[in-house]
């Protein structure tokens, strides 16, 4: 069990508190895209914070979240469920954008002043739950508190720590997500923050036994529940053929003509499909 979360309770059973290892599906999704580390931060921040909402779900429920940046061609997708599936990509625009206008900004200059947070709760038996809010803080971590505030009107925050390496690959993730429930007192979550806040180094810290840190970071932490989560793109040969329909029969004649098979990379987990001159020839006729 690599990627996992840790459902807890603590403050005399005040706040819930999720933290979650997920280093190595964090680095299936990001590491393999040919991206900027700024997209590499704002999909694995989208990506934890949808993951660790997944300890707020049961049964069938699941949780799509869509964010948009204010030039709104730029959207980060995640959806999940509460058995902790994952799923999470960029959109196209955002992946094939102008790597010289992209590369050099900052998350927050990406989002820039009017982002949205975007978020659509299936919670079963036809009962959708939607919301959205603005972005004030424009990165992310801070706007998903900010939704839960607005939208859900629950004192929430989250926090992720991403740590990268010389080669801007991403070497470990984790998230912490802490609620408060129903009676707690409102200044508990500011407490929680500040001791997030204070312990940064640990956090980021590879050598550190992450089942430790609940215990090092809190008191009287009751661990209630440990689950397993995973990244499942869910993609398949299938499911390209529409893409393929898309080309025109021009194109498609001229690949089956010079007998050569079309390869088409999945953006979200990057796993490869190739059509024989055969198939394509099938789908021209
Ligand atoms: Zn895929």
């Amino acid at each position: 069990m690599n990627n996992y979360i840790l459902k807890t309770l603590s403050y005399n059973k005040q706040i819930r508190i999720f933290f979650m290892e997920n280093t190595d599906m964090i680095k299936e999704i990001c590491n393999h895209k040919n991206i900027s580390k700024t997209l590499k931060t704002a999909l694995g921040e989208t990506v934890s914070i949808a993951t660790l909402m997944s300890g707020t779900l049961k049964g069938n429920q699941r949780v799509s979240i869509k964010i948009n940046a204010t030039n709104r061609k730029y959207k980060i997708f995640a959806d999940v469920d509460s058995m902790g599936n994952i799923r999470g990509y960029i959109n196209d625009a955002l992946l094939n954008a102008p790597l010289d206008t992209i590369n050099n900004l900052y998350v927050e200059e990406l989002i820039g002043d009017k982002g949205c947070i975007q978020v659509l709760k299936d919670l079963g038996m036809h009962n959708i739950f939607t919301g959205i809010t603005d972005m004030p803080y424009r990165n992310i971590i801070d706007d998903f508190s900010y939704y839960f505030k607005q939208s859900e009107q629950i004192d929430t925050i989250f926090s992720v720590n991403m740590v990268y390496n010389e080669y801007n690959e991403i070497t470990l993730c984790r998230g912490i997500m802490a609620q408060l429930l129903p009676g707690a007192p409102i200044n508990l979550i500011d407490t929680i923050k500040e001791i997030i806040s204070e312990n940064q180094s640990i956090l980021s810290r590879e050598i550190e036994n992450f089942k430790e840190i609940p215990f090092l970071l809190f008191r009287d932490i009751e661990i209630v529940e440990q689950y397993p989560v995973q990244f499942i793109c869910g993609c398949s040969k299938e499911a390209f053929y529409p893409m393929l329909y898309s080309l025109n029969k021009e194109e498609l004649v001229d690949a089956y003509k010079n007998e050569k098979p079309m390869e088409i990379v999945c953006n979200v987990c990057g796993k490869k499909y190739s059509f024989s001159p055969q198939e394509i020839r099938n789908l021209t006729q």
